[in-house]
This record gives C-alpha cells, structure tokens and sequence, in this order.
C-alpha cells in the first residue's frame, strides 16, 4: 500500500486539493485539473528577449526598455491567466510551486550564460502587503531564489499607490509608475539581477524597476515573470 498516496487522500478529506489555475477540487495526487493542462499556452522558444514573445508572434520592433531582457513560461490568457488571479487573491503554496518550477526552466533555458547574483522582486506598498497579507511577487522569488540557490534581495520599495494599471493605456501606465520605486539595499551595486513579477503587461512596471536599480549601480536586470500579454492575436502555428 502506498501510504504516501492515503495520507495525501485523507488530508484531502478535510482539505480537499484544488486546481492551482480555476480553483475547481481535483485528486490530491494533482496540481491541475485536466481541462487547465490542456489549455496552458507556453511561449516557445526562440524568444524575443524584449518583449517575451515567441519571435513569430513579435511586433515589438525589438524597443527596449531598462531592463536588459524578458523571458515567462506562458501567455497570460486561458489557465495562466486564471491561475495568476486565483494567486492575488489567496497564497497558494501549491500554485507558487508550479509557477516557481516553470519559472526556473524558463531562467535555465534563456539566461544559462548569465552569471545572475541574485533576485529582486517587484514590491507593493507596505499598506498593500498589509491588507493583503502576501507579495505574490516575493514568494515567487523566494520559491525561484531557492531552485537556483541564489539570494533574493528586498531591494525594490513601492513609494505610493498608484492607480492600477490595467485601467490605463500603454503612454498612461508608463507615467502612472514613474517616481513610484525607489531602491532601499545598495547591496544591488555591480550585480546581475533577476527581477520576479506574477505579470508583464507592457513591461512599464518592469521597466521602471529596473531603471531604478541600473541607477543604484545594477549591472544588469533579467526579468522573469509567470506570464507576459500577448499583444496580437495570432495562432500557434509556425508559419
Ligand atoms: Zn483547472
Ligand atoms: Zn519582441
């Protein structure tokens, strides 16, 4: 008898497992329910290092931003998307597993020759963190921080709040995030940098994290995210 599997099924008795991406109870011996697997859309490689996007699905006309380069696992629709909204509203231990996981296959294939020195996270404002009681952004880094044996540094604070921005056009969200971070650890000086965030939308709030670090001294900033916007509709299919 596989006892393992009957102490997983009776804790699921009084705890029962749910799919780490819609929420809907599954066997304890699952992370997801089958309908999420199937609709998960990995972003194949090659990347496009500025925006995150499979190359063929690139329209970024490779503008860059402060960050030096983008990679995720998936696009934020279908199951990614969900699961990314289940994480803001409850800390899942289960779920920042499975997005650490696919985090850190993502880091190993795209920034292998990078020597990174350690993590950074993007932060909330300290009331934010309170009412929320979690920064989904640090326990992703944490979780990430541990598979690659490096260091995560709180070196990001959130001033003030800001609007959200997905309320805001591209132009607005860069503006709504400028002046919002500052850089509280000089321990960022001369390192290459892994900045952790749940979700790339245009890249302003990333972008505007890694400026501030570059201008305490960073050497280099890869950001890493669960999931990145697709910006046009296109099919899987390589043409
Ligand atoms: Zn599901
Ligand atoms: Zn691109």
């Amino acid at each position: 008898m596989n006892w393992k599997r009957v102490r997983r099924c009776f804790l699921a008795i009084f705890l029962p497992k749910r799919c780490i991406f819609c929420d809907t109870v599954i066997p304890p011996w699952h992370q997801s329910c089958e309908p999420c697997a199937r609709q998960l859309s990995f972003i194949r490689p090659p990347l496009c290092p500025y925006c995150g996007h499979y190359k063929k699905h690139c329209d970024c006309g490779n503008r860059r931003s402060a960050f030096d380069k983008v990679a995720a696992p998936f696009y934020y629709e279908a199951a990614a998307r969900s699961g990314v909204l289940r994480l803001k509203r409850h800390d899942d231990p289960d779920a920042i597993a499975c997005f650490a996981d696919h985090m850190h296959t993502v880091v190993c294939r795209e920034y292998g020759d990078e020597s990174i020195d350690g993590l950074v996270y993007v932060p909330m404002t300290r009331r934010a963190e309170r009412q929320r009681e979690y920064n989904q952004g640090r326990l992703l880094a944490e979780a990430l921080g541990e598979r690659l044996s490096l260091p995560v540094y709180a070196a990001l604070a959130k001033i003030y709040e800001t609007p959200p921005q997905k309320a805001l056009d591209f132009h607005a969200r860069s503006g709504n995030v400028l002046g919002v971070f500052d850089v509280i650890d000089p321990a960022v000086r001369g390192k290459t940098l892994l900045l952790v965030d749940d979700v790339m939308t245009t890249g302003a709030t990333l972008s505007e994290c890694a400026k501030m670090l570059k201008i305490y001294g960073a050497k280099r900033v890869l950001a890493v995210t669960i999931a990145v916007h697709k910006r046009k509709k296109e099919t899987d299919e390589v043409k």
